[in-house]
């Protein structure tokens, strides 16, 4: 595919949706405090919410981070390209707008093709999920096109092939904190460190450690919750997603426990209830044995309670 376009586009300080592993991003120019504020606008996201800068190449964490702490090679080298975002101590210039005040950073490679060839010829991106604030996070151009119009400049990639955001692991205290869940689980992040790896993401918490926990961005409009015990699916304006039935239709999708499956729909699925007319996703509880299943209980339970 020709990036020229874009690559333009973001030179001249513009915003370009962009696919990655996870979810589609809304790019521009880390370094351009006008083009970053166009995201926020773009996006109705709130200030104090920071930016994951997005690079190509892993001497460009140096641009960004100080104290570069050797947990941190070893998950780069373990994870990267990929699906984990670090917060790091930050560089006295990196731009307020990116770590929303914050003194530290938070940086990742995607493995994306299109994503690396992009950031390759512009340089660092900002790229918040591509979506309006409090819709869910696109896994597709068209969900892009859905919450910014037809004419918006989007690099399309087809679906994400994870659909959930990356993990978020702070490197920046005594111990490493989970504070985002993602594909990338605790138990594979403990093992590359060999040490104790907090969890630090539950949902109530007053002044979380990252900002982002504070706010649901995954809620469709349909009423999110769990399936009872003894429910029957008889509602057809209910879409219910479980793990085993002796019946499919067009609101019963079954996921046989694959939940790398259920992942990668979710934010699809949320989206099609909306434009479909349902108005309740019934979701059966599932055992929390794969490394996703984590991340999709964290989404699904935040779509759940805001
Ligand atoms: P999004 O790009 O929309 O998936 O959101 C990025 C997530 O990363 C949000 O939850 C932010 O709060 C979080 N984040 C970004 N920068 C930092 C940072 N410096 N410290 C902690 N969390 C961060
Ligand atoms: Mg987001």
């Amino acid at each position: 595919m020709n990036l020229d376009r874009y690559i333009d586009l973001i030179k001249s300080g513009e915003v370009v949706a962009f696919p990655t592993e996870t979810v589609y991003g809304l790019g521009t120019d880390a370094w351009n405090p006008d083009a970053i504020a166009k995201v926020f606008k773009i996006k109705g996201r709130p200030s104090d919410n920071p930016l994951i800068v997005h690079i190509s190449d892993e001497a460009q964490i140096e641009d960004f981070a100080l104290d570069i702490p050797d947990h941190a090679h070893r998950l780069i080298k373990a994870f990267w390209p990929g699906p984990l975002t670090l917060v790091l101590h930050k560089k006295p210039e990196v731009l307020d707008a990116v770590t929303a005040g914050l003194n530290t950073v938070a940086l990742r490679m995607p493995e994306h093709p299109l994503a690396l060839s992009l950031i390759k010829e512009t340089g660092a991106l900002v790229a918040p999920s591509a979506n309006k604030s409090g819709s869910p996070s696109p896994t597709k151009a068209a969900h892009v096109f859905a919450d910014f119009g037809d004419d918006f400049p989007v690099i399309d990639g087809e679906a994400t092939r994870i659909g959930l955001e990356s993990t978020v692991v702070d490197l920046t205290e005594s111990f490493p904190a989970i504070l985002r869940p993602g594909s990338i689980s605790r138990k594979q992040i403990e093992e590359v460190l060999d040490t104790f790896v907090e969890e630090s993401f539950f949902h109530h918490i007053e002044k979380p450690r990252s900002p982002g926990q504070k706010y649901s961005h995954y809620k469709p409009k349909a009423e999110v919750r769990w399936l009872s015990d003894d429910e029957t699916m008889h509602n057809s304006k209910a879409l219910y997603l479980v793990q085993s039935s002796s019946v499919e239709s067009k609101n019963i999708i079954v996921y046989h426990n694959d939940l790398t499956l259920m992942a990668r729909e979710l934010y699809d699925r949320f989206r099609e209830a909306d434009i479909e007319g349902f108005t309740s996703v019934v979701i059966e509880r599932f055992e929390r044995k794969s490394p996703i299943a984590e991340a999709l209980m964290n989404r699904i339970s935040k779509a759940i309670s805001n």
